[in-house]
This record gives C-alpha cells, sequence and structure tokens, in this order.
C-alpha cells in the first residue's frame, strides 16, 4: 500500500508574550520535531496525555494551524506549500470529527442545512443532488431522513457525533482526523461510534488518524499507534507490538495503567511519578527524563533520537540505542 499522508519534521511554537511591550519572551513548543507516515486505508493512532501536542498535530495536519516549520505531503501534494486557496480546495479529501460534536453543530441550523454546508462549501452538485446526498449519509451513520429537519439539541451525544462523522463524510474524503471523537461518550455508546466509524472504513475505504488520551480506546480501531509525550514522539509501531512488547518507559507506564486483558502478557510495573512538565520549559536532553524510572546520566543532556530499532518499531530512548541497526 501507498503511503497517503508523510509528515516530515513538524513544528508548532506558540509565542509566549510578556511585558508592557508584549515582548515575545518564550515559545511553549507544543509540537517539536516530529516526523511519521500514514499507509492508504489504515488506522493511525495518536496517543498522550492532555498537552502533549496530539490534537495541535492533528489540526496543522490540515493546516488549521499553520505549522511553524515542518512539511506535510497527502497524496502526493505538499499541503505545506500550498496558497490558502488551494488549501481550502485539498480540504475537500481531509476532514476532521471533533471531541465535542454539539460545540462544532451549529445550533441554530437544521441537519440538513448542516449536512448540505460541506457540499455548499466545496460546490458538489445541485440543490437536488445534495439533499439526496444528505438522506443518504443520515442512513450510513445510522440515523434517518426523518432527522433532518430536527436540531442537534434534540440528538443524544451518540447521535450527534454520528452527525459529526456524516458532515465529515459528505465531501467523499480520503482521510479522516478524528480528534477524541468518543471521549465525551458513555461507554456503551462509545463502542457503538468506533464500530461505526470500522464500517465505514470498510465501506468507503478511507484512512484514519485517530487521536486519544487513552490507550485502551485505540488498541482496537488502530493498526498502528503512535505514543506522544510533551511535543515528542516516544514510540510509534503495531498495534500489536506496542501494546505487548512496549519499549519506551513512558509506553510501559501508559499501559501498566490500562488492564491486561490476556494475563499471558502480564508486564512488569512502571510506575511514573510527578507531572507533565510544562511545553514552555521543556526538560533538557529527553523531555521524560525528570519522570523516568530508567534515567541515566545521558538521558539529561542528550536528546534521544526517533528511529527504528525493530522492523516497523520506533521509539526515541537511549536504552535502545544500542540495538538500533547501524
Ligand atoms: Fe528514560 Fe532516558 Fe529513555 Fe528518556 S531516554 S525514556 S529518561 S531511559
Ligand atoms: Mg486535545
Amino acid at each position: 500500500t501507498e503511503q497517503l499522508l508523510k509528515v516530515e519534521g513538524l513544528k508548532k511554537y506558540f509565542p509566549i508574550k510578556s511585558g508592557i511591550f508584549g515582548r515575545v519572551s518564550n515559545h511553549v513548543k507544543a509540537v517539536d520535531d516530529i516526523s511519521f507516515s500514514v499507509k492508504e486505508g489504515e488506522t493511525l493512532g495518536i496517543v498522550g496525555e492532555s498537552g502533549c501536542g496530539k490534537s495541535t498535530t492533528g489540526r496543522m495536519l490540515m493546516r488549521l494551524l499553520e505549522p511553524t516549520e515542518g512539511k506535510v505531503t497527502f497524496d502526493g501534494q505538499e499541503l505545506t506549500s500550498l496558497s490558502s486557496n488551494d488549501m481550502r480546495k485539498a480540504r475537500r479529501d481531509i476532514q476532521m470529527v471533533f471531541q465535542d460534536p454539539y460545540a462544532s453543530l451549529n445550533p441554530r441550523h437544521t441537519i440538513e442545512k448542516i449536512l448540505m454546508e460541506p457540499l455548499n462549501v466545496h460546490n458538489i452538485g445541485d440543490p437536488k443532488e445534495r439533499k439526496q446526498k444528505v438522506y443518504e449519509f443520515l442512513e450510513i451513520v445510522g440515523l434517518s431522513s426523518y432527522h433532518a429537519k430536527r436540531y442537534p439539541h434534540q440528538f443524544s451525544g451518540g447521535q450527534r457525533q454520528r452527525i459529526g462523522i456524516a458532515r465529515a463524510l459528505m465531501t467523499n474524503p480520503k482521510l479522516i482526523i478524528a480528534d477524541e471523537p468518543v471521549s465525551a461518550l458513555d461507554v456503551s455508546i462509545q463502542a457503538q461510534v468506533l464500530n461505526l466509524m470500522q464500517d465505514l472504513q470498510k465501506e468507503l475505504k478511507l484512512t484514519y488518524i485517530f487521536i486519544a488520551h487513552d490507550l485502551g480506546v485505540v488498541r482496537h480501531i488502530s493498526d498502528r499507534v503512535g505514543v506522544m509525550y510533551l511535543g515528542n514522539m516516544a514510540e510509534m509501531a503495531d498495534t500489536e507490538d506496542l501494546y505487548e512488547k512496549p519499549l519506551h518507559p513512558y509506553t510501559q507506564a501508559l499501559l501498566t495503567a490500562v488492564p491486561v486483558p490476556d494475563p499471558a502478557f502480564e508486564r512488569e510495573e512502571v510506575v511514573i511519578k510527578g507531572d507533565v512538565p510544562s511545553p514552555a520549559n521543556p526538560p533538557s536532553g529527553c523531555r521524560f527524563h525528570t519522570r523516568c524510572p530508567f534515567k541515566m546520566d545521558i538521558c539529561e543532556t542528550t536528546v534521544p533520537i526517533f528511529a527504528e530499532v525493530e522492523k516497523g518499531h520506533s521509539v526515541a530512548c537511549h536504552l535502545y540505542e544500542e540495538s538500533r541497526p547501524q
């Protein structure tokens, strides 16, 4: 399979202004030099605690937020060099699903109007075809044409997320970036929405980037998973490998907090102390060194390189530097 998306050296630094002249005194390094790619038809999960830069990354991929540095190539086109007008057109192929569909659905618009909007924006079909498409996609996400004239507040949380998904699908995108799409929903509803997303992926040949703070949620939907910490990618691997043989101490700690479904894969517990440091003033060397139970001297001074240790399994940690193919 082909690479649909390639991300190289992506950074987002937010200036912090201070003093009466509002001079830029520092930067929050929300995303600091991450690289990865996504194959056509796969689901890449991106996981990390709040503030790790995962949402910022998602928004930069479709330039809802301008990267400070780095290159994003999608379907052979370098998005980061497009004019804003061409970028608007490219967004037909990349759509986002948000955590809180209620906040992203205009409360004064009917569902029909909400779903019609992307078709108007991208000039897809005539009015009659647009209406048909709205009805068709309501069905596809498990609602019906009967819901078209209703307003967002008349739906449950799970139904609203179905509407958010339908809206993202209206332009027949290739890539969906879903940022915590089920985090606001009850656990029983989460499974329904995840199943729906998996069915839609098969049916419509979609590629997903699935962002979540919870390793448990992304496991079943992802082919590969990347773990972010303080603006860096700590580890990325095939889902099986990541959950059964986590290499980065941070991933190991996150997994310690997730119940193990199969005791054959019982891991040694890695418990981390303290809070996530501020991304305005990240620790030197390995950003995880202030919390890492395996910290060595080199960890305080030298940034570990994110690189492959085994085929398809990359990690940024000095513990594995020797096991890398030279
Ligand atoms: Fe821990 Fe050092 Fe590895 Fe960072 S580089 S995760 S501090 S062992
Ligand atoms: Mg977020």
